[in-house]
């Protein structure tokens, strides 16, 4: 990765990662976003494979004391040139669908380093993923137990199995990214999860092999994890002392970014002392499962001013090319992300109202956005977009897929290109009684 000077201009935080400006103008390592603007149109999204490696090692070396899979988070980003490029780092896959079993197997990662977690698995993705011996089930209510112990005896086939538990603690950036409450719909309450743990190693048509938790996303602080894990501890000791063995712990992922509120949160080094502390003595196998703070950094949203439309009260609207259905984070989660103009000009700064194309009042990225001076043709950088960008896009409003652009020191490819409308609509069929 090449180094950047610290940035210069207002609204912008200090960045350690792979974009920033040479010679005024932002690049992303050794490649100009504007001429990758033009390379290949707007609005694109355009990771830095530098910056993803960078921060996957950061969990390599945090948790290398420890026993501990590193399984990324698919649904972040589940590019398949991003997927290959973790796999080569060595890491492992959590996901929650057979689409993203799919994915990381054909990125190259082992079937014994996926994890496949998710509260709503049908039969036949359970049925899918029963036929890879060593991939790691993580099981999230009791109809879904009886369902797999079902589909497993019916295939002739022990799953290794975690239970995951909720420990019913609050945790997240936001109500929408919460997943640890005992009012969130994901996990087994701690008794109940006993229960059946106990019940699952009796019957045996499953290895119940260990215990895990994700408690949210987003979260800056590892007082949670702390909470979480102890629970997690507790129960492994309960049920130790039965004389039950538990030989893996599923840590979740979870933890957050800076996207502007500033770089003071925890690190993946404060969730692996934390870890060591909680389970260091227990001999368990641990996994950890990063999906955001691996990618989020690693990517941004390029966009092109399509116009300004002054108010007479209020900011004026910077109206850009990139819309809700490319990146919908500032609509699902009143996300806030840095709006860095890609060669700033010299001028007043001025307040823009930052707004996307789509019909939707909701499609609004920014308001009161304070910028340097912004014209028609402009480019701009969406910030920490790598992470549930590209992957929550949609084609809403008919808008063609945003292309993504890997860049790897001064090389770039598009590694997913722009469909035209006609490979768009080709995936239709009107049927001919119309
Ligand atoms: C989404 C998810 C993660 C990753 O969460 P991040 O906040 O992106 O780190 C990990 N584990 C499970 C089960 C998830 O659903």
């Amino acid at each position: 990765m090449e180094p950047h000077a610290p940035l210069q201009f207002l609204n912008m935080t200090a960045h350690t990662d792979g974009f920033g400006p040479l010679n005024s103008t932002l690049h992303a390592e050794g490649v100009s976003m504007a001429a990758l603007a033009d390379a290949v149109g707007t609005p694109a999204y355009v990771y830095s494979a530098g910056t993803l490696r960078a921060r996957y090692r950061t969990y390599e070396e945090a948790f290398a004391g420890l026993d501990c899979l590193i399984a990324y988070a698919v649904k972040a980003n589940a590019g398949l040139a991003i997927l290959k490029i973790l796999a080569a780092e060595g890491a492992g896959a959590d996901t929650v669908s057979e689409g993203e079993i799919r994915r990381a197997l054909a990125a190259g990662i082992a079937p014994d380093r996926i994890i496949f977690s998710g509260m709503g698995k049908t039969d036949a993705e359970l049925a899918f993923a029963l036929s890879f011996p060593g991939l790691q089930i993580n099981v999230e209510s009791r109809p879904e137990f009886e369902r797999l112990s079902a589909l497993a005896a019916a295939q002739g086939v022990r799953p290794l199995v975690v239970f995951r538990v909720n420990p019913d603690v609050a945790a997240g950036g936001h109500d929408k990214i919460s997943t640890g409450r005992s009012d969130n719909k994901f996990g087994i309450p701690v008794d109940e999860a006993l229960d059946l743990y106990r019940q699952a190693q009796a019957a045996g048509l499953v290895q119940a092999v260990g215990l895990g938790c994700h408690i949210g996303s987003q979260i800056r602080e590892t007082t949670p994890f702390r909470a979480a894990w102890g629970a997690l501890r507790e129960m492994t000791l309960k049920l130790r002392a039965e004389g039950r063995t538990v030989e893996r712990i599923d840590l979740g992922g979870g933890l957050g970014v800076d996207y502007g509120d500033g770089d003071t949160g925890a690190r993946p080094a404060d969730l692996a002392v934390v870890a060591a502390e909680v389970f260091g003595d227990l001999g368990v196998k641990l996994a950890v499962e990063p999906g955001r703070s691996i990618v989020a950094d690693a990517g941004v949203l390029l966009s092109r001013v399509i116009h300004i439309n002054p108010r007479r009260a209020g900011p004026t609207f910077l109206v850009v090319d990139a819309g809700m259905n490319d990146l919908l984070r500032p609509t699902l989660y009143e996300a806030w992300h840095e709006i860095e103009p890609v060669a700033p000009r010299a001028g007043n700064l001025t307040a823009y109202d930052v707004v996307g194309p789509v019909c939707e009042t909701g499609d609004t990225f920014a308001r009161g956005r304070i910028l340097t001076p912004m014209i028609a043709g402009d480019l701009v950088a969406f910030r920490g977009a790598g992470a549930y960008g590209a992957s929550m896009a949609s084609e809403y409003n008919s808008r063609l897929p945003a292309p993504e652009v890997l860049v790897d020191g001064n090389r770039w490819a598009v590694v997913r290109p722009r469909p035209n409308y006609g490979a768009v609509m080709a995936r239709e069929q009107v049927p001919d009684w119309i």
